[in-house]
């Protein structure tokens, strides 16, 4: 028998409706054993999710104000849910202890954290699955970082005691027994934690979408889905801007080697999206997917003869740290050195930064380029087929678009290029309809 751990994000949870289809999928395969879900997120555009509610209790509560109206939401939404389900928890003595509690923490985690926490004792109810409280074993340090190794021990140790059960995603306690919770999104994080303390075969994670897609559809209408993606190609996109999954999500079950895969709740008959270890074949289109954004800026410095120069891009890497801001990539030429900044990253530093540079390297001439874009082309099968940059420079070429920048990393595994931002769309559109399918 394998291991299944199925963690479900907060549209999937978000009323009674909901909380039936994510009944019928867990109970439609007995290894789905463990399941982590996120609190009652939006059932509709305008709707507002349970942790915003929570969060801004907690605000008006150290502000001294009144937050019986945000708090009334939260409790409502729980109590609608209970109702229409027949389900049997202690709501009100539940709601009452968090209402008194809230006032008194400082931080505003132990308030966020209670959403996960009804939702899951809501489900383990419906399921009739035991509950576990990941306040007794997803473990904080005190300066609010995971500590992954008591972690992984305490919940490997917690879950081994139950056949089934619910574990509420987001949320841990720190050494002095405080309730701490990850950033935004963390539900994904504490469902790779599971599936490793479980040692699981598989991670599902069961939101809104059937997968990833392989670019924006804010930019290509219906782009086609993933089917297979590897961790590394993952890492590449959402690096670039993809998101889907909370990034510190992929590292518990990449470690373990454990497949993660993202499906529909909406949908449970699609496939999704297998993020494997090892890519098994070749993507189909030649590239896995396309990611991006606008908002870089370039840093280009000329030297004749820079390459002979002993310690040159360590001088400018030293300006770059001394301004205190973060390089995103590094193209180099044979007398030409590139650093590609964000631009927010470039406020307030920027005259310093060229000051610095040129104090420490005495270049022939320095230049700042704005307003630029990246867009990545990733896919596992570039390091062995020929073709695929003309292919790509090709497409661009005929789409009138200028590339300022194209930086491969050695892996192989992506092609970077820097467009101008008002080019950005038109080139995700070229190398879309070049690899993937043609563009109406
Ligand atoms: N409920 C939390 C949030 O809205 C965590 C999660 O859903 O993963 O960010």
């Amino acid at each position: 028998m394998s291991v299944i751990v199925a963690k479900f994000g907060g549209s999937s949870l978000s009323d009674a409706e909901q909380f039936l289809k994510v009944r019928n999928i867990l109970l439609s395969d007995t290894n789905r054993k463990f399941v982590v879900p996120s609190a009652p997120g939006k059932r509709f555009d305008n709707d507002v999710k349970v942790t915003d509610l929570l969060y801004e209790c907690h605000a008006r509560a150290r502000r001294g104000q009144p937050f019986e109206a945000p708090f009334l939401q939260v409790a409502e939404r729980f109590q609608e849910i209970a109702a229409q389900l027949s389900l049997d928890v202690q709501l009100s003595e539940h709601l009452a202890r968090i209402k008194e509690r809230i006032p008194q923490e400082r931080n505003p985690d132990y308030a966020a954290s209670r959403g996960e926490y009804l939702n899951g004792l809501l489900l383990a109810d419906l399921l009739g699955w035991d509950f576990v409280d990941p306040e007794n074993c997803v473990r904080f340090r005190q300066d609010g970082s995971l500590d992954s190794e008591r972690t992984q021990i305490d919940c490997a140790h917690e879950l081994m005691r139950h056949p089934y059960a619910v574990m509420p995603g987001f949320y841990g306690s720190s050494p002095d027994g405080s309730i701490r919770t990850f950033s935004r999104g963390g539900s994904d994080v504490t469902g790779a934690i599971a599936a490793r303390a479980a040692d699981a075969d598989l991670y599902e994670n069961w939101t809104d979408v059937s997968g990833f897609m392989t670019a924006d559809p804010h930019i290509i209408k219906n782009p086609r889905r993933i089917e297979q993606i590897t961790y590394r190609e993952l890492r590449e996109l959402s690096y670039m801007g993809a998101t889907v999954l909370h990034e510190d999500a992929i590292f518990p079950v990449r470690k373990a080697g454990i497949p993660i895969n993202i499906r529909n709740t909406n949908e449970p008959g699609h496939p999704g999206t297998l993020i494997l270890p090892h890519a098994q074949g070749e993507p189909p289109a030649g590239i896995t997917g396309i990611a991006g954004h606008k908002g870089f800026a370039i840093i280009v410095i000329e030297k004749a003869m820079m390459n002979a120069e002993l310690g040159f891009g360590r001088r400018v890497l030293q300006a770059v740290e001394e301004c205190g801001v973060s390089f995103e990539h590094l193209p180099t030429g044979i007398d030409t050195m590139c650093v590609v900044l964000s631009q927010e990253a470039l406020y307030g530093v920027r005259e310093r930064l060229v000051q610095r540079i040129i104090e420490l390297t005495e270049p022939d001439s320095i230049e700042i380029h704005d307003e630029l874009a990246l867009v990545a082309t990733v896919g596992r099968g570039m390091v062995s087929q020929r073709g695929i940059a003309s292919r790509l420079f090709e497409a661009l070429y005929a789409a009138g678009v200028n590339v300022r920048m194209i930086d491969q990393g050695s892996s192989e595994l992506n092609i970077i290029v820097g467009v101008s931002n008002r080019d950005f769309e038109r080139a995700v559109r070229a190398i879309y309809a070049a690899f993937i399918e043609p563009l109406d």
